[in-house]
């Protein structure tokens, strides 16, 4: 009776999400960096591990087995995305674990030796609460700022390292306003000094190249969510001979780095969402920039006052952030939320109030700040999409600019 009525109530909820969706268009999603839809094909390539596929990939039976090669498939995979090797790669929850994983792995597995770390002032809390926790826990950390374009200076990284650095982790593109991070050159000096390399990949896969030998990267994290896999699992690089130690105490999965049974389907969409993003290297980034570029086109077209934060060219294709002037970013989103989903910032802090720390640490003023909406790209994106968008934003703009004698001169 109980299943029946549950039953019931579901299918309800089926038909009115139906009739919801026929009588209005979802907005237009303008938020990849947040997260992406699933492709269909990791879905499908899913699907059989979520129904008679359920076997433990650590039982050595027949079920067992047949996850476990499921898994060495997608890690494959996933490792050929980044050119890296199989075994070098962890399967983790989710980014912020991998990022956890290698900030706390390196400073627990060094510590009698080595107690400094770098990062970078844009990093993301994935990155920067574990600083604090290391800091908390006395070891020194230090925080490189960046320049107006949220650029990390080499040079910077440079004069902070020490004799006693572990680590350095700076990240390969920032997720709110895009630009990207000479890591290469970072990561040289790093390892000069004996430091081991760190960088937090989570937005890169499907818009820029991902290659752990051009990184020069000891560590680097990946999160399936932002490339067309699911929420609920990541991975992170670790180079052999790397200094790392677990963060979690179990059973030994992951090479005795990631305790706990993996998540099977997850992991197998993951390897196939890796696949998608090897196929399509070739046209996507073109695709998603001729996209971001048009938008920034039609936007200042509509408000010639617009600016740009970011760097203008070293920036991921898809990344869009830009200030508009005399009004709040949050209250020009909220006035077109039925037709456009896109944030303010990182979607991990788009509900607070304060201006956003990475463009504070490039110095952005708080009226540009304040002004500030991020436009993120991706592959289902279309050019009618974007048309729209531009002109849903311009008409709120000018609506919000209006209502305000004070800044009735952008009318
Ligand atoms: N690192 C970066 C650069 C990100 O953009 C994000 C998510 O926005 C994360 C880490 C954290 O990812 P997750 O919430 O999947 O752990």
């Amino acid at each position: 009776m109980a299943i029946a009525r549950t039953a019931g109530r579901s299918r309800i909820a089926e038909l009115s999400a139906q009739l919801f969706t026929s009588l209005m268009p979802p907005p237009i999603y303008l938020d990849y960096n947040a997260t992406t839809p699933v492709a269909v094909e990791v879905a499908d390539a899913m699907q059989p591990f979520l129904r008679g596929a359920f076997g433990n990939p650590s039982s050595s039976h027949w079920f067992g087995r047949h996850a476990n090669d499921a898994i060495e498939d997608a890690r494959q995979h996933v490792a050929k995305l980044i050119g890296a090797q199989s075994q070098d790669i962890v399967f983790t929850g989710c980014a912020t674990e991998a990022n956890n994983l290698a900030l706390r792995g390196v400073a627990h597995a060094l510590e009698n030796h080595r107690r400094h770390i770098v990062v970078s002032s844009i990093e993301h809390p994935a990155v920067l609460e574990p600083s604090a926790w290391l800091r908390a826990r006395g070891w020194e950390v230090s925080m490189v700022p960046v320049d107006r374009s949220g650029w990390v200076d080499p040079a910077d990284v440079g004069n902070a390292l020490r004799d006693d650095t572990a680590l350095v982790s700076i990240m390969h593109a920032n997720n709110e306003v895009g630009t990207i991070q000479p890591i290469a050159a970072i990561a040289a000096l790093a390892h000069a000094r004996g430091a081991l390399m760190h960088t937090d990949a989570a937005q890169s896969p499907g818009k820029i190249a991902v290659d752990v030998a051009d990184l020069q990267v000891d560590l680097l994290t990946l999160a399936g969510h932002k490339f067309y896999a699911t929420k609920g699992v990541g991975a992170l690089y670790v180079r052999p001979g790397t200094m790392i130690a677990s963060d979690l105490q179990g059973a030994g999965q992951e090479q005795g780095l990631r305790a706990g049974t993996e998540n099977v389907p997850a992991i197998v969409g993951l390897g196939v969402a890796a696949l998608l993003t090897m196929e399509r290297t070739a046209t996507e980034a073109a695709h998603l920039k001729y996209l971001r570029d048009e938008l920034h086109r039609l936007l200042q077209h509509h408000v010639p006052e617009l600016t740009l934060n970011g760097h203008p060219t070293m920036r991921l294709p898809n990344t869009l952030n830009v200030s508009f002037p005399c009004v709040s970013g949050r209250e020009l989103l909220r006035m077109v939320d039925n037709k456009l989903a896109a944030s303010v910032g990182s979607a991990c802090h788009s509900e607070s109030d304060n201006v956003s720390g990475v463009l504070a640490a490039m110095t952005v003023g708080p009226a540009q700040a304040m002004g500030a909406i991020r436009l993120s790209i991706g592959h289902y994106s279309t050019v009618d999409e974007i048309t729209r968008a531009a002109e849903v934003l311009a008409l709120a703009w000018k609506q919000l600019v209006a209502k305000n004698p004070l800044r009735s001169s952008y009318a």
